[in-house]
């Protein structure tokens, strides 16, 4: 199967005593969910979020479906962040004041390309099982179906890649299994590359894939 994400030889280091990555090797191919796993401070977030374009490596290259993002331009990489790659982080960050199904579209406003958004949203809405809340707010949700909406909103603009880190860190263990089993229902489902940070190992587990961060390198278990 072909390559779809690689990196080679990733370095990051945010002050001169401490290299937080010293060489990030990895191989994602179309379709897997793979699960980053490692103790806390070890680097994970700093990783997923130079995977996700958030964040530049200091050294290293790092291709996304044949094309080297480090060569885009700011403006390029914001429009390929927005259109090929989904976030969801251990806080959902929907905006309070606005309604379940406006959070869900906010990512289709800066998207020229979006058509259809409102029927995917709908979709999606009913697939996490939200049909009866899209004109409820944030704080009316429980904590799972906080997550479940910053999963639909990641989605929206029908990315590839899916990043997600701890996202069931602020979830009770049923909630975290129901999230994680939705994650994995999706990526089959809508064809999502998945990747997951994560230090609960039975959800990493879970996944087609385990990593380890250590040391600034990435392991197979
Ligand atoms: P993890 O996700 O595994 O907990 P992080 O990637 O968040 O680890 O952090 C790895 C290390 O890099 C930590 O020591 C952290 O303090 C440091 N770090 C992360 N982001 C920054 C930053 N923006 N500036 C300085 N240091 C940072």
């Amino acid at each position: 199967m072909s390559v779809f994400l690689k990196l080679d030889r990733v370095c990051k280091q945010y002050d001169e005593k401490t290299a937080v990555l010293i060489g990030v090797d990895l191989a994602v191919e179309p379709g897997e969910s793979v699960a980053i796993t490692g103790p806390s401070g070890c680097g994970k977030s700093t990783l997923l979020n130079i995977i996700g374009t958030l964040e530049r490596p200091d050294a290293g290259t790092l291709e996304f479906a044949g094309t080297n993002l480090l060569t885009l331009s700011a403006d390029e990489t914001a429009e390929f962040r927005n259109r090929r790659i989904g976030f969801v982080f251990q806080l959902h960050h929907l905006l309070p004041q606005c309604s379940i199904l406006e959070n869900v579209l906010v990512p289709t406003w800066v998207n020229q390309q979006a058509v259809d958004s409102e029927a995917r949203a709908l979709r999606l809405l009913d697939r996490v099982g939200l049909s009866e809340r899209l004109h409820h707010r944030p704080g009316q949700l429980s904590g799972g179906e906080r997550q479940r909406v910053a999963v639909v909103r990641a989605l929206i603009n029908q990315p590839q890649l899916l990043l997600a880190d701890e996202p069931t860190g602020s979830l009770s263990r049923d909630g975290a299994d129901q999230l994680v089993q939705l994650l994995l229902e999706l990526n089959r489902e809508e064809k999502l590359t998945l990747i997951m940070v994560t230090h609960a190992q039975p959800l990493a587990e879970k996944m087609d894939r385990v990593l380890t961060l250590e040391n600034g390198i990435l392991k197979p278990e």
